[in-house]
């Protein structure tokens, strides 16, 4: 079908250190939609998928205050309540630019579930923080009373929720959208799928699905997502411009134009953090080995020139 899956990473969604709220968040959002209208002219079919961190964590501490009258969800379900929120803001700001820019589209959200696999090692071993900062004392009780694994992070000095981070094995709904989308991708729907990385799910014994408590890595998903719509571009937008080698060092050097192969290599070397660049190079190199064209890694105001391959780092597919 070509087109380009725009993964939004948080800081698109959402600006540090500001106020939290809602009025906010519509402002954040119409300078972020701004860059993806441009995308539309440009001619492209667009397809968006987006993070969700600071929005679960903001569920998960309403959660947390309003125990004693309305019973906690579990993280499958505030993983679906940040799909909605936040697909319905992208929704609402990105129809009205659209609109204004005489490119009308319908602006399509989708609560996606990811299958995961009930025997990925992620579930012995939880990675994923998630949540605010606990002291020692609150972190013993909670240990007690929940289950939960917590694990002390030395560099903020407090303890935190660590859930299991499974890989994507498959979008569930991805035959469903397909069919939905059929050849008018582009002309009339941007589809917004996989919002968090999606539900986690696995296949329950008598058929059917069964939510987990855990998260999916949305930089995973969105490699699934784009090879599933068979997308020619896996755009993935954050706040930095590129992808470096030799991040924060004196010999930092901001990759352009690079190969698959080449960005392999760096990967290799322990160039890129797990938990931030890494699963971004991780699932650039996955989309290009299962057909797609390009990997883009860049921030929204130079989306469109990246796009043009004028900015940001540009993964092409060539000979390993
Ligand atoms: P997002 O919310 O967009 O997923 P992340 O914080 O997960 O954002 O990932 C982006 C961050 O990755 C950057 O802010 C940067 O600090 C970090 N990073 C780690 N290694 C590198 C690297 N080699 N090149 C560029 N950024 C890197
Ligand atoms: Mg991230």
């Amino acid at each position: 079908m070509g087109g380009v899956v725009v993964a939004l990473g948080g800081n698109a969604l959402q600006r540090p250190g500001g106020p939290g709220d809602w009025a906010e968040a519509r402002r954040h959002m119409r300078s972020t939609v701004s860059a993806l209208v441009e995308v539309v002219r440009d001619g492209k079919p667009l397809a968006l998928t987006h993070g969700n961190g600071p929005q679960v964590g903001q569920l998960l501490r309403q959660n947390e205050i309003a125990e004693r009258e309305v019973p906690p969800r579990p993280l499958d379900v505030l993983g679906a309540e940040s799909e909605g929120q936040i697909g319905y803001l992208i929704a609402q700001e990105l129809e009205a630019a659209l609109h204004h820019a005489r490119l009308p589209r319908s602006v399509v959200v989708l609560i996606s579930r990811m299958e995961v696999s009930a025997r990925d090692s992620a579930f012995r071993n939880p990675t994923k923080p998630v949540g605010r900062f606990y002291t020692d004392v609150e972190a013993r009780l909670l240990r007690k009373r929940t289950g939960w694994t917590l694990s002390y992070d030395s560099a903020r000095g407090g303890w935190r929720r660590v859930v299991p981070s499974p890989v994507p094995v498959r979008w569930v709904e991805s035959e469903a959208v397909r069919q939905l989308l059929g050849s008018s991708w582009g002309e009339r729907i941007v589809p917004v799928i996989a919002g968090g990385g999606g539900i986690p799910v696995v296949r329950h014994r008598g058929g059917g699905w069964e939510g987990v408590e855990a998260v999916v890595d949305k930089d995973r998903s969105a490699a699934v997502v784009a090879e599933a719509l068979g997308a020619e571009t896996l755009a993935i937008v954050t706040d930095v411009p590129g992808v470096a080698v030799g991040f924060g060092k004196s010999w930092e050097r901001w990759l352009g134009e690079v190969s698959a192969a080449e960005l392999a290599g760096h990967a290799a070397k322990g160039e890129f953090a797990a938990g931030s660049m890494g699963p971004k190079v991780e699932s650039i190199l996955r989309f290009l080995d299962h057909g797609g064209r390009r990997g883009v890694v860049t921030d929204i105001p130079s989306l469109r020139r990246a796009l043009r391959g004028e900015a940001g780092t540009r993964v092409t597919r060539a000979s390993r």
